[in-house]
C-alpha cells in the first residue's frame, strides 16, 4: 500500500528530496512505488479463488471493504481516445530531447486532456530531474491529494544511478499509475486508493489505449 491510500494525512513535500532513512510513512509509500511490481506482487495471498496482495489481512473490514470494490473495477475507458495520440507522441519526442520544461508541458496537457474526458478534476503535473534513492531504490512517481488546491503528480526524467532519461513507456507507465491514484479518489469515490490487482489492470489499459497508436 502506498501512502495515497491515506488522503490528506501526510505532508510530504516533492520539491525536497527524501531523507536517505526515510520516514516511515514515506517508506510505505516509497516501498510500494520502487517495488510494487517484483515485490508486493510476489507476495500474494489466495481469498476464494481470487489472488490479494499480502497487506490485506493487515486492513480493517471497512478498508477490505474498498480494497474489494478497487479489485473489481479493471478498466477505465476513455473517450475518444485516439484524439490524445497527438499529444503522447508530443511527449515521446519531448523524453528524447530530454528537456524538462516540454516533458513537463506534456505531461500535463495529456493528464489534463485525460481528466477532462472523465470529467475527473484537474491535477498539476510536476517533472523534477534526477529520482530520490535510498538503499531500497528509486521513487518514481508520487501522487498528493489535495482537498483545496489541485491534487499533484510528480514524477522524476532521470534515474538515481545512471542519470539516464527514463524509458518513455516507463515514463508514461507511472504518469498513469498516479493518475489512477486520483481516479480512485475522485472519479471512483474510493476512500482508500490501494495497489489491488484491479488498480493495476485499470493502470494497463489507460496505458493500452494511448499506446495503440
Ligand atoms: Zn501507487
Amino acid at each position: 500500500m502506498c501512502y495515497a491510500a491515506y488522503r490528506g494525512r501526510v505532508g510530504y513535500n516533492p520539491e525536497r528530496t527524501p531523507e536517505p532513512d526515510l520516514q516511515r510513512n514515506q517508506h510505505f509509500f516509497i516501498k510500494a512505488h520502487i517495488s510494487a511490481r517484483f515485490d508486493i506482487i510476489t507476495h500474494c495471498v489466495v481469498k476464494s479463488s481470487q489472488m490479494v496482495f499480502s497487506y490485506y489481512k493487515r486492513l480493517t473490514a471497512s478498508q477490505k471493504h474498498v480494497y474489494d470494490k478497487s479489485d473489481k473495477e479493471t478498466s477505465v475507458k476513455i473517450p475518444n481516445a485516439s484524439e490524445l495520440y497527438p499529444l503522447v507522441n508530443a511527449l515521446e519526442t519531448a523524453l528524447k530531447k530530454e528537456d524538462r520544461g516540454e516533458i513537463e508541458m506534456f505531461s500535463q496537457k495529456l493528464i489534463s486532456a485525460l481528466t477532462y474526458r472523465l470529467k475527473a478534476p484537474a491535477i498539476k503535473v510536476k517533472v523534477l530531474a534526477v529520482r530520490p534513492h535510498n538503499s531500497r531504490g528509486e521513487l518514481h512517481g508520487l501522487y498528493n491529494p489535495s482537498e483545496r488546491l489541485p491534487a499533484m503528480i510528480t514524477l522524476w526524467m532521470r534515474t538515481a544511478q545512471q542519470k539516464r532519461v527514463v524509458a518513455f513507456k516507463t515514463f508514461l507507465r507511472t504518469l498513469l499509475h498516479e493518475m489512477c491514484h486520483h481516479l480512485d479518489y475522485e472519479y471512483f469515490g474510493f476512500p482508500y486508493s490501494f495497489h489491488t490487482e484491479g488498480f493495476y489492470k485499470r493502470e494497463s489499459s489507460l496505458f493500452h489505449q494511448l499506446m495503440d497508436r
